[in-house]
């Protein structure tokens, strides 16, 4: 058999293989399109889970009816004309291949009505073949109605589940193209019943209403919005709470630039920063946006669009994982059932801080609330805690010290604890009243400290891995592993280098024994690589060591004894600078009886 061209009905339908895997494949490109046409509104209709009929109906700017056929045809798209307009991707679809490719292998009908057009026109494919345009009836807009998908492809008919499936899968396609666009008001019907009706949502109780629609109430009720921006990411969303963990990874919602993306890179980060809250089996619920310049994403490296490449994917890893960390560590802000005022004010999260809200469905409204978290006691009475026990205290603080020296002598400073607040934060009474301390930055610090210390010695301590651990990584990561394993092994590790892009970890820090060594070890290395590999590891000691200690350090809702408690406060006690943790937030914070009792209107 010689060589020779394919027929182009064929190509389409080799196309549509890779396009239209299944009747949920033909809704996310049929919805796509009315999105990239600025519909507002997009109904759904579907029969027998989509196999027998997708009529999808948008209110957007439509198709000239001399345009119709050249909808239908191959690399035909209004999208892009160039490959600078493919690398700052404004749309959705841009291949020019969802619509023949459909029609090749179904019944299609396209119906569509511009703005500056008196009627609407109408034009049937069937297996490819092109019939004529027709007038039609139909608002501005378009309508596109796919029917008996497969009917001239009998092998991949044989490939479709049953209704109860295809309709399954679709409709979570709907669902993440309804999450996407808030926006937008869909509707979706399934054999003449309506399933869901979501209209506009552009505040935040009307979002967290289509939430509730889409993914449940119980999701809501565990979940919390989140955002946070830095350096032209953003990052927004809702996370729910370990308690509300699954088996299956069927509540993880990624969007990257309103695209509904399944992405590894962005899964793993999420995953990682549930790591240590959640059960290894367990799969967290989570709906999340990402926002960043197109020019840093490529769309084109799949041909239904479902993954994407960051160019600068560890950065994209890292601030995912940090965000999702910080709002699942930060509490929600307790109510005050008084409705007072707030007390003091909350941690100065600095630039790029995470402002987090809570989601409708708690008993207690939750705007008033009682912030406890970077209040340093009262500002003329401060002096740094370890000061205060080990005399280095300034002039003006020592008058201060020395005054509570008797008292102080059998109540430590920072008191005996009480309790555990929201799995976050120790409580602890001293002479002057409560003593609050968010236990992961303080153990942070206590972490950081120590391994300065050990290293001022000599080398930070090092526990041997029962196993040796073998981790893929870059291959430049790779090389700084060999070239400073030195100044690495200083730091507590024993890397050696195994391959072009492996490295096996022999040892970690002693401190740092319970850590990940996986997400530890990519970290430092990662670190040396992007900010150090240059300059010599001395000068930034410091960071590596803060980024070793944040892995170290207890993560909110572990539960702690009281006894592990105390050793926490008395571990404080004894560490430099544990005022603040490495990342500048305040450590713990005393609220004095005088201003509990100025709460409950005491003495007055
Ligand atoms: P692509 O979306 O990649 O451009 P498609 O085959 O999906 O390719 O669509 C081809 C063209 O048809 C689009 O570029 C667009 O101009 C037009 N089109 C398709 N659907 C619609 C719609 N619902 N409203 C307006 N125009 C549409
Ligand atoms: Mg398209």
């Amino acid at each position: 058999m010689g060589i020779r061209i394919l027929p182009s009905q064929l190509i389409d339908q080799i196309a549509a293989g890779e396009v239209v895997e299944r009747p949920a494949a033909v809704v996310k490109e049929l919805v796509e399109n009315a999105l990239d046409a600025g519909a507002t509104r997009i109904d759904l209709e579907i029969e027998a889970g989509g196999t027998r009929l997708i009529r999808v109906t948008d209110n957007g700017i439509g198709i000239d009816d001399a345009e119709l056929a050249l909808a239908l045809s191959r690399h035909a798209t209004s999208k892009i004309t160039s490959l600078e307009d493919l690398e700052a991707l404004g749309t959705l679809g841009f291949r020019g291949e969802a619509l023949p490719s459909i029609a090749s292998v179904a019944r299609l009908k396209l119906t569509s009505r511009t703005a500056s057009a008196d009627t609407a026109s109408s034009i049937a494919a069937e297996g490819g073949e092109l019939a004529t345009p027709r007038p039609a009836a139909h608002p501005f807009g378009t309508t596109v109605e796919v029917r008996d998908l497969f009917f001239n492809t009998p092998a991949r008919r044989k490939f479709l589940r049953t209704e109860r499936t295809e309709f399954g899968h679709l409709e979570l396609v709907a669902k993440n193209l309804a999450l996407a666009r808030f926006d937008v008001e869909f509707a979706l019907k399934h054999n003449r019943r309506q399933l869901w009706r979501l209209p506009v949502a552009t505040d935040r109780a009307r979002q967290e209403a289509r939430l509730v629609e889409l993914c449940g109430e119980a999701f809501l009720e565990h979940a919390r919005h989140f955002e946070r921006e830095i350096e032209g990411m953003r990052l927004s969303g809702w996370l729910a709470a370990p308690t509300f963990s699954r088996s299956q990874p069927d509540m993880q919602f990624t969007f990257v630039n309103g695209r509904f993306v399944r992405d590894k890179l962005l899964r793993h980060a999420v995953r990682l920063a549930y790591a240590d809250v959640l059960f290894q089996a367990r799969q967290p619920a989570y709906v999340l946006f990402l926002r960043l310049d197109p020019k840093r994403v490529d769309v084109n490296a799949h041909p239904a669009k479902l993954e994407i490449r960051f160019r600068d994917s560890r950065l994209v890893h890292d601030f995912v994982f940090r965000t999702v960390e910080t709002a699942l560590a930060t509490p929600v802000e307790s109510a005050s059932p008084l409705g007072l005022p707030a007390l003091g004010v909350s941690a100065a999260a600095g630039g790029g801080g995470v402002a987090l809200g809570t989601a409708p469905g708690a008993s207690l409204p939750r705007q008033s609330a009682l912030s406890l978290g970077g209040r340093p006691p009262a500002s003329g009475e401060y002096v740094p805690l370890y000061a205060r026990l080990h005399g280095r205290e300034t002039a003006a603080a020592t008058s201060v010290a020395d005054r509570e020296d008797r008292e102080d002598r059998e109540v430590p400073p920072l008191g005996f604890a009480l309790a555990q607040l929201s799995g976050v934060y120790v409580l602890a009474e001293n002479r002057e009243g409560l003593i609050v301390v968010d236990m992961h930055a303080a153990h942070e610090r206590i972490t950081y400290e120590r391994m300065k210390l050990e290293l001022a010695r000599d080398r930070v301590l090092s526990q041997p891995l029962l196993l040796p651990v073998v981790l893929k990584v870059s291959e430049r990561e790779a090389e700084i592993a060999e070239a400073h394993g030195e100044e690495i092994e200083r730091l507590g590790f024993s890397l050696v280098r195994r391959g072009p892009s492996e490295v096996q970890v022999a040892a970690v820090p002693v401190l740092l024994a319970d850590s990940g060594v996986d997400a530890l070890v990519r970290d430092v290395l990662s670190d040396l690589a992007e900010n150090h590999g240059a300059r010599r590891i001395e000068r930034s000691i410091d960071e590596l060591l803060a980024t070793m200690a944040c892995h170290g350090a207890v993560r909110a809702n572990r539960t702690l004894t009281l006894a592990e408690m105390n050793a926490l406060l008395r571990e404080m006690e004894q560490t430099e600078r544990i005022d603040q943790c490495n990342h500048g937030r305040p450590t713990w914070t005393q609220i004095s009886l005088a201003e509990l009792d100025r709460l409950f209107l005491r003495g007055q």
